[in-house]
């Protein structure tokens, strides 16, 4: 975001939420903490915070934000981002559009952008279709997921979508199949130049049939494995880097060079898991960016590799391109 942006985006802020509540019904909190709306638990305010429960609440507000120039943001769940301590300048949308529709017969699952992943996968299980049952391990919604091709477990996102209809900067709106949207290793279009701006509205899957004892039996193994694995309860973001190509993980990269436990602040790399870091307690984001880039230089001054960044740093002062 650049910094006339940021300066506008201040000088707008009783007018944009004037005109959200008069055009759109939605009420905007000023200077929310940001910290309680993402699993990371650091970051400063947002200058207004709305949340949408429908699509066409989510619509409104980014077709009114990009007609008037505002700078916006859309968060899930917050499971992937780190928000800098200065916050967030502009709106910030907290996508709360639930709707959902399966058609058991035919396999198709269609979900609205902010219908949390543990739920696609509990809702595919019920009407006794497979191909889901990764979502359940992550903590974010189906619109963060879209963007980001997130997976677990031997699958993503690209194996299962069928199409996402998406809202354009242009305000235009289109189903796009999912062969268009350039999905690699947690990687899709909507992070690059040709997606900027673009807004995830839903999401139609295409799932199989399958025994519902054995979808079950997926989903409890996915569970167990979780909670041996993984450092859950602590606030994180998860993986904090991509796995390098190559037969090293991040994690085995980062343990290797004597990180694992490394504390800064309240920022802590993770024991259980060298690729993740955690809050524990009283972190702020300018710890868990010191921690970061400390990886990032052990790792290539050790290993030669260079780590990319798995977790995304937004807001003031956030670096603008992945590292
Ligand atoms: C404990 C834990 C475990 C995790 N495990 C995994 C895992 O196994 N696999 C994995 O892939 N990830 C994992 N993650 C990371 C994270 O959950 C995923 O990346 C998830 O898809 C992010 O969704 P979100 O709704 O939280 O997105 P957010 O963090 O809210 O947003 C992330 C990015 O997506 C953009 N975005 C959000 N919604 C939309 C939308 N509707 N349209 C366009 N852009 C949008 C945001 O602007 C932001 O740039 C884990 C995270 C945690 C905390």
């Amino acid at each position: 975001m650049s910094e006339k942006m940021a300066l506008g985006a201040w000088a707008q802020r009783d007018e944009a939420a004037r005109e959200m509540e008069r055009r759109l019904g939605l009420r905007a909190e000023r200077d929310e903490p940001l910290a309680s709306h993402t699993t990371m638990r650091v970051g400063g305010p947002a200058d207004l915070l709305v949340t949408v429960k429908d699509r066409f609440a989510l619509r409104g507000i980014v077709r009114l934000a990009t007609s008037r120039g505002w700078p916006l943001l859309v968060l899930g769940r917050g499971s992937n981002v780190v928000v800098s301590d200065r916050g967030v300048r502009g709106i910030v949308v907290l996508n709360r559009s639930a709707a959902s529709e399966v058609d058991a017969a035919s396999g198709e699952m269609r979900l609205d952008s902010g219908v949390p992943m543990a739920r696609a996968a509990t809702l595919a299980a019920d009407a006794g279709l497979t191909g889901m049952e990764f979502a359940l391990a992550i903590p974010g919604n189906i619109g963060g997921a879209v963007w980001a091709n997130a997976g677990a477990h031997g699958a993503e996102i690209a194996d299962v979508l069928r199409s996402a209809t998406i809202l354009r900067p242009d305000g235009s709106e289109e189903e796009v199949a999912a062969a268009s949207l350039a999905f690699s290793y947690r990687d899709s279009q909507l992070k690059h130049a040709a997606g900027a701006g673009s807004v995830v509205l839903g999401a139609s899957f295409a799932l199989r049939h399958d025994e519902p004892a054995l979808i079950k039996e997926r989903l409890e193994e996915i569970r167990t494995w979780r909670r041996e694995h993984q450092p859950l309860g602590v606030p994180s973001a998860g993986s904090v880097f991509r796995n390098p190509p190559g037969s090293l993980s991040a994690g085995a990269l980062i343990e290797a060079v004597g990180l694992k436990g490394r504390n800064i602040g309240g920022a802590e790399i993770s024991l259980l898991h060298a690729n993740w870091i955690l809050n524990r307690g009283g972190a702020t984001a300018n710890d868990v960016r010191a921690l970061h880039d400390l990886c990032i230089s052990e790792v290539q001054r050790s290993a030669g590799v260079h780590l990319e960044s798995e977790i995304v740093f937004i807001g003031d002062d956030a670096p603008t391109s992945r590292s």
